[in-house]
This record gives structure tokens, C-alpha cells and sequence, in this order.
């Protein structure tokens, strides 16, 4: 999205963004990985993020209310004034529903 000018950096959610992102986002197996892409539902950057598969763990620890849900945090390559050295996105996260289907 052009002609918004450049977000500044803020650690925030919204339940629009986990919505945008399930509709918007990629996932496709990379290894033991899942990738997730797409573009930020906060300040619209393409970003790729990698989610370990945990959902095996889970089960075999007997802890069954975790069904793979993940927060997922904005990894763009951006420049978001005020963000903390050493970061990178624009702070957005949210939580995303993992479906693994095996
Ligand atoms: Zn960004
Ligand atoms: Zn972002």
C-alpha cells in the first residue's frame, strides 16, 4: 500500500490481522518447517515466516489443548521509525491457527 508513509514501530495486535493473514498468507512444508507468506496485515511488507512443526511434541506429551496455535510476529525488511536495534518488522503479531493436516 502506497501513500500511507512509514509506520512507526509498534509491538501491537488486532483481531483484523490474524483474519487478514489467514486469508492472505501461504504456507507451504520447508523441511521440518512450515513457511508462512505473505504480506503483514499491520504495514503490508512481504514477510516469510518459519514455524516449526510442534504440533508432534505436543501430543506425545499428552498436552492436547494446544492444537497448533502460533504468534507470528512481522519479520519485514522495512525501515519502521522508532524500532530497537536489532529488530526488524513493525511490532504487529498475531495468532494464527496452524493447520497441520497429517
Ligand atoms: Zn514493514
Ligand atoms: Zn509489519
Amino acid at each position: 500500500m502506497a501513500g500511507l508513509g512509514p509506520l512507526p514501530y509498534a509491538e501491537v495486535t488486532d483481531d483484523g490481522y490474524a483474519a487478514r493473514a489467514a486469508e492472505t498468507f501461504t504456507a507451504r512444508e520447508f523441511g521440518p518447517a512450515v513457511l508462512l507468506s505473505g504480506d503483514c496485515p499491520r504495514c503490508r511488507h512481504p514477510i516469510t515466516v518459519p514455524v516449526v512443526d510442534e504440533v508432534y511434541r505436543h501430543e506425545a506429551a499428552g498436552a492436547g489443548d494446544d492444537p497448533g496455535y502460533r504468534t507470528l510476529l512481522c519479520t519485514c525488511e522495512a525501515d519502521h521509525p522508532a524500532r530497537p536495534a536489532g529488530l526488524s518488522g513493525c511490532g504487529a503479531y498475531w495468532t494464527l491457527l496452524l493447520e497441520v493436516d497429517r
